[in-house]
């Protein structure tokens, strides 16, 4: 019988069950899919927003910001990469003055002190490459760019190396409520026991609170796609460039990756289904909005384009509450900034496990720190790479050309009490697969390594191949966009 069980491995499940893990409790984290970071936080912005869009009537309005105040720490001590760049709000109109005060005294309410409404002088300053037109923009100081499938997996290990038992393959299907306790079914009929357990299924935390028999909200998955450059092309930017916020969302934003490629999107398109696909004309649209921000986009650097889904609540909020089954606490709908609030939300929700009776005793034992598998690195030239590249079996051997990425940091990223078993999996940790070439030259690299590592035969497909879902290929976008705009 565990303590407390957490369904569902993304930010905020695994942000959970690192924060318990200092605690003397037994706790296990659930993840239906072959790794952790699976859903909405693999495929996001990947910003650690300032905190002054959402309202402070909000859950989400009042939890971002003290979650961002936690991520230099975390940093420090998990080496996920986090870099604190900044943000603007930028206005093209005289009027839009009115609405970046509002998101300004928003801000004071949540709490901000790094707010600074900047004049066209001051932006072009900060931002040589923004559209001259540009008027007024809110900056915040402290926001940033950051990992997130990073985030969650250092999240993971730690919690791991403290404790926490992690299922990878394991969807929940099934709760029964006994008087003291659940009993969980896996899509196999195994059971797994708990006194506590806390929904965290993103996309599917409606279907896992129904598994309870409670019906307290409603997700509607909403699509953004987004176009990512290749690694420099980040260059053009030094902060993350929003355009004024809309209904849906925070609009089309141009930002630097924590590595350096150039991100553009996301729109936003309501689904009835989890449609990860990407579609060429929605791509333009994105394109087309990006270049109002800044005209130095060079579609001739795009390398991918991808899906997130966000899991947006009946209620407009986040849901982080008990409920009327003693000991189920619900943490769904955890849409933008559900990355950035990620460390409030498990202070909540551990508040509202002392609430619901679960104790709390340190563990002496508890350490904090995490090793980071890759750092931000600026690349060798290739007469410097390309003997690396041709070397027999060797910690030293570089089997990603594009990035740089040495067999031993394959090695090691496979050993830190995760299974990794996929090529993706070793993509997200360790970049190989990334770079321009997209993995054509260092799948079945990656593959042989993988496979002296484990010993048995490992699937060379990236899971995109085995999905389904289809995204707009580079040649294609590439054509597309300049036959609308030539
Ligand atoms: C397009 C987009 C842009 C965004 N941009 C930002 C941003 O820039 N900054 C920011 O702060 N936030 C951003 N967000 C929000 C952020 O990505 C999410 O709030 C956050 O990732 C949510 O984490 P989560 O753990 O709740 O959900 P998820 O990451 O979706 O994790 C839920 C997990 O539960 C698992 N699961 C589901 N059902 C079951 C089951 N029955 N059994 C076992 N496991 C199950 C899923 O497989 C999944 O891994 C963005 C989101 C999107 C989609």
């Amino acid at each position: 019988m565990y303590d407390i069980i957490i369904i569902g491995a993304g930010a905020v499940g695994t942000s959970i069950a690192r924060s318990l893990s200092r605690y003397q409790l037994s706790v296990a984290l659930i993840e239906r899919e072959n790794d952790v970071s699976m859903g909405a936080t693999k495929a996001n912005s990947a910003i650690v927003h300032g905190g002054f869009a959402e309202s402070h009537s909000k859950v989400k309005g009042r939890l971002c910001y003290k979650g961002r105040k936690q991520f230099d720490r975390l940093n420090q001590e998990l080496n996920f990469g986090f870099d604190k760049i900044g943000s603007l709000v930028l206005a093209f109109e005289d009027e839009q003055l009115s609405k970046l005060k509002e998101l300004y005294e928003n801000g004071l309410k949540n709490g901000l002190d790094d707010l600074e409404i900047l004049n066209h002088d001051q932006i072009m300053n900060l931002e040589p490459n923004v559209n001259p037109e540009v008027k007024h923009a809110l900056y915040c100081k402290g926001a940033g760019v950051c990992c997130p499938f990073s985030y969650a997996i250092a999240l993971a290990e730690n919690a791991v190396a403290n404790g926490v038992k992690l299922y990878l393959n394991t969807e929940i299907s099934a709760i029964k409520k006994e008087a003291d306790h659940f009993i969980l079914y896996d899509q196999h009929q195994n059971t797994y026991q708990s006194k506590f357990a806390i929904n965290c299924a993103g996309v599917q935390s409606d279907q896992v609170e129904q598994m309870v028999g409670l019906n307290t909200f409603t997700i509607t998955p909403r699509s953004g796609e987004y176009m990512l450059m290749v690694r420099g092309s980040g260059k053009i930017a030094n902060t993350v460039l929003f355009q004024m916020p809309t209904k849906m969302g925070k609009g089309i934003l141009v930002s630097p990756t924590y590595y350096g490629n150039l991100i553009i999107g996301p729109d936003a398109v309501n689904l009835n289904t989890g449609d990860k696909d990407t579609h060429t004309d929605r791509l333009l649209n994105i394109y087309q909005q990006a270049r109002h921000t800044t005209d130095k986009i060079n579609i001739k650097q795009f390398i991918r384009s991808f899906t997130g889904v966000r899991a947006v609540s009946s209620t407009d909020d986040f849901v982080i509450e008990k409920t009327a089954v003693k000991g189920f606490i619900n943490c769904g709908g955890i849409q933008s900034p559900g990355l950035t609030s990620s460390p409030a939300i498990a202070d909540m929700v551990l508040d509202l496990l002392e609430q619901e009776g679960c104790q709390f005793n340190d563990d002496p034992n508890f350490d904090p720190h995490r090793k980071p598998i890759i750092e931000r690195k600026t690349l060798l030239p290739p007469h410097e790479i390309e003997p690396l590249i041709e070397l027999e079996s060797s910690p030293e051997k570089v089997i990603c050309r594009c990035e740089q990425v040495a067999q031993a940091t394959i090695v090691d990223a496979m050993n830190r009490g995760i299974p990794v078993t996929t090529v993706d999996g070793i993509k997200r940790r360790t970049r190989a697969g990334m770079g321009w070439c997209q993995g054509g030259f260092c799948r079945e690299r990656v593959v042989t390594v993988m496979e002296n590592v484990l010993g048995h035969p490992v699937d060379p497909g990236f899971d995109i191949e085995h999905s389904g879902i289809n995204r707009v290929g580079k040649n294609e976008i590439v054509d597309y966009i300049k036959s609308h705009l030539e």
